[in-house]
C-alpha cells in the first residue's frame, strides 16, 4: 500500500472529524507488523489557529451551562466508555502494540479519571466567610479558564489525556488535545464519545500535529493553561516556554524508577513484582520499574527467580494473548537494544538478553524481548539515563542507607517502592525518599483518581500534579468577592487602607 492509500488520522475540530489539510503527513505504525497502518496529517499554523478559535468560541456557553447539565455528560460520558473499552483497547493495541489485557488496564484507569470528574460539584466549590467586617462578606469563586491545552505521549494514547480531559471539561473548559502523532487515533475516538455524550461542539478538539502544533499551543494568546506529558528535555522547554508566554503549567517528565529490596522480603512476590513492573507494556511506561536495588545477600536468590519467570514470558503479537507486545517504532527498539551493548562495554552482566527473543508474531515487528543486567555500574548511561524499554537493570548494594542514598540521588523523581516485611523500615523509606509516588510491597503506585498523579525533580516541571485535588485547582481560577450590601446605617468617606472592624 502506498502513503496515499492509507487511511488517514483527521483532527477534531467543532465537533466533527477534519482532514489534515498541511500535506505534512507522519507514518502511524502497527508495531507488531512493522508497516504502517495509517497515516496522521501533522497541523501547519493556520490549522492550529482554527483549532483554538473554535475552542475558544464554544467556551463561553459551556461555561455558563449548569453543573447539572455538566454532570449529566460526564455520567454519560462514563457509560459509553465502560461499554465500549474494547472497542478503544484494539486501537491502543492496533497503534501502541501493548498487549489488548493492558490497553484494557490503561482505559481502565482513565475511567478512574471520568469517574471522579462526575462528582466535580464537590471540587470546585468556593468559601464563604460572613460578616468578615460588619455588614461584609467574602467569598470564593472558582471558575474555567478558558481554552486549555494538553500534550500528551505515546505511551498511554488513552489514559493520560484522560488524566486531563475530564477534569479540565467538567470544571467548565475547552480542550486542544495534542496527542502523540505515534498513536493518535484513541484521543479522536474519545473526543467522538464525549460528543456522543452530549458534549458541545468545540469543547474537546483534538489537533493532530508534531512540534509546530506544540509550539502553536504554546504561543497563542487564547490558550490558558498547557498540560504537558513526555520526555524530560521537552517537559522542561514546555514550562520554560509555557511560563515565558504567561500561562500555568504542569509538565510531567521521565522517570527512573527504583525497587529496594530488603532482605527480609517475600523473594517471591518481589520477582513477580519485578517482572510485572519491568516488562508490563515493553517497559513503556513512566511508572516501570527499571532498577532493583538489591540490598545484599538477597541478589543471587532474587535475580534466580526473575529468570526463572522472564522465561515464561511470551513476547509477541498484543491480538494474541501474549504477555509482551512490541516496542514503539523499530528505530525505538534499536535504541532500546544498544544499551545492551553499552551495559557490557561498562562491565555489566547480561543475564537475559532479549535481542534473541524469538516473537509471536510478524518478523516485521519491533521486537525486543525482557533483558536482565546484573552489576550495573551506577556511572553507566545503562543506569544514568531513562531507557524506557524492556531492560531491569540490578544494582547492588550493602544496607539500606546506601540504597535511599542511591535513589535520592537520581535526576529522577517519578515513583519508587520498597518491599521488605518491616515496617519501621517502610516507614522511613517513605519519609526520606525523593520521589513523588512511593510503593510499599507495591510495584507500580499509580494513585488512584481521587488523589493526584506527578513525580519530583525532573519528573515534573510546576507544582500541580495530574487529576484529583491538583486537577481542580489546576483547572480553576479562583475569584474573592468581598461584597456589603448597603444599610441605612452605611456612610462617610474614609481614605485609609480597609480595615476589618
Ligand atoms: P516525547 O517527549 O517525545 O513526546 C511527548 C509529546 O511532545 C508528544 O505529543 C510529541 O508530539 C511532543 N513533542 C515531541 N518532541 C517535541 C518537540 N521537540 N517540541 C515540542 N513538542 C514535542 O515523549 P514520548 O516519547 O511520546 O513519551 C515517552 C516519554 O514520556 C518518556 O520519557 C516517559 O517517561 C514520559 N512519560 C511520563 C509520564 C509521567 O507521568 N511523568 C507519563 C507517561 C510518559
Amino acid at each position: 500500500m502506498t502513503d496515499t492509500e492509507l487511511p488517514t488520522v483527521p483532527h477534531y475540530i467543532g465537533g466533527r472529524r477534519v482532514p489534515g489539510a498541511s500535506g505534512r503527513f507522519a507514518p502511524v505504525y502497527d508495531p507488531a507488523l512493522g508497516v504502517p497502518a495509517a497515516r496522521v496529517g501533522l497541523a501547519d499554523d493556520d490549522e492550529v489557529r482554527h483549532a483554538i478559535e473554535s475552542a475558544a468560541a464554544a467556551f463561553p456557553l459551556w461555561r455558563d451551562t449548569s453543573i447539572a447539565k455538566r454532570q449529566q455528560v460526564m455520567f454519560a460520558a462514563r457509560e459509553l466508555l465502560n461499554a465500549r473499552k474494547g472497542d478503544l483497547a484494539e486501537i491502543v493495541t492496533r497503534e501502541h502494540g501493548k498487549v489488548i489485557s493492558d490497553a484494557l488496564g490503561e482505559i481502565t484507569r482513565g475511567l478512574e479519571v471520568v469517574e471522579l470528574a462526575t462528582g466535580f460539584p464537590h471540587l470546585i466549590k468556593g468559601e464563604h466567610s460572613e460578616n468578615v467586617s460588619t455588614g461584609v462578606d467574602v467569598y470564593s469563586l472558582k471558575q474555567p479558564l478558558g481554552v486549555v491545552g494538553v500534550i500528551s505521549p505515546f505511551n498511554f494514547p488513552a489514559m493520560v489525556p484522560l488524566w486531563f480531559v475530564p477534569v479540565a471539561i467538567a470544571a467548565g473548559n475547552a480542550v486542544v488535545l495534542k496527542p502523540s502523532e505515534k498513536d493518535p487515533s484513541a484521543a479522536v475516538w474519545l473526543a467522538e464519545l464525549f460528543t456522543e455524550a452530549g458534549l458541545p461542539d468545540g469543547i474537546f478538539t483534538v489537533l493532530q500535529g508534531d512540534k509546530v502544533a506544540v509550539d502553536g499551543l504554546l504561543q497563542h494568546p487564547e490558550v490558558q493553561s498547557i498540560s504537558f506529558v513526555g520526555s524530560t528535555p521537552i517537559a522542561r522547554y514546555i514550562y520554560e516556554t509555557a511560563a515565558r508566554n504567561g500561562k500555568r503549567v504542569q509538565a510531567l517528565g521521565g522517570a527512573k524508577n527504583h525497587m529496594l529490596v530488603l532482605p527480609d522480603a517475600d523473594l517471591d512476590l518481589v520477582a513477580d513484582s519485578a517482572v510485572n513492573a519491568g516488562f508490563g507494556s515493553a517497559g513503556e511506561r513512566c511508572m516501570a520499574v527499571s532498577v532493583v536495588v538489591a540490598v545484599e545477600p538477597v541478589a543471587d536468590a532474587l535475580i534466580a527467580k526473575v529468570r526463572e519467570r522472564m522465561s515464561t514470558l511470551r513476547v509477541g503479537d498484543g491480538r494474541r494473548g501474549c504477555d509482551m507486545g512490541p516496542l514503539i517504532t523499530g528505530e525505538h527498539r534499536d535504541k532500546v537494544a544498544s544499551y545492551i551493548d553499552v551495559a557490557v562495554a561498562d562491565g555489566a552482566e547480561v543475564v537475559v538478553d532479549g535481542r534473541t527473543v524469538d516473537a509471536d508474531g510478524d518478523p516485521s515487528g519491533f521486537w525486543l524481548g525482557p533483558t536482565l543486567i546484573d552489576r550495573v555500574p551506577i556511572h553507566s548511561r545503562v543506569y544514568t539515563e531513562e531507557i524506557f524499554g524492556p531492560v531491569l537493570s540490578v544494582v547492588r548494594v550493602e544496607t539500606f542507607e546506601e540504597g535511599v542514598a542511591l535513589i535520592n540521588s537520581g535526576a529522577f523523581g517519578n515513583g519508587t517502592a520498597i518491599f521488605t516485611n518491616d515496617g519501621g523500615a517502610a516507614r522511613r523509606f517513605q519519609n526520606e525518599v525523593q520521589v513523588g509516588m512511593i510503593g510499599i510491597n507495591v510495584p507500580i503506585p499509580v494513585p488512584v483518581a481521587y488523589y493526584s498523579f506527578g513525580g519530583w525533580k525532573q519528573s515534573l516541571f510546576g507544582d500541580a500534579k495530574a487529576y484529583g485535588a491538583h486537577g481542580f485547582e489546576f483547572f480553576t481560577r479562583e475569584k474573592a468577592v468581598t461584597s456589603r450590601w448597603l444599610d441605612p446605617s452605611h456612610g462617610g468617606i474614609n481614605l485609609g487602607f480597609p480595615q476589618t472592624t
